[in-house]
């Protein structure tokens, strides 16, 4: 069992049904900092990890 994130859980006002999966913690968050950049987001404040690591599941 894997890793996931709904990117609309940590940004609601984004409007976006993006899912990031990983096969653990470590690689949903790289790869949901890869994800971000479609946001336009460059650099990840500690706000925003916080945020993206609060909205991890169990995919
Ligand atoms: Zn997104």
């Amino acid at each position: 069992m894997g890793k996931m994130i709904e990117c609309a859980k940590v940004d609601p006002s984004s409007g976006c049904t993006h899912v990031v999966r990983g096969r653990d913690e470590e690689e949903v968050l790289k790869n949901a900092m890869e994800h971000a950049k479609e946001h336009g987001i460059r650099e990840v404040t500690p706000e925003l990890a916080a945020k993206v690591k609060a909205a991890i599941r169990d995919d």
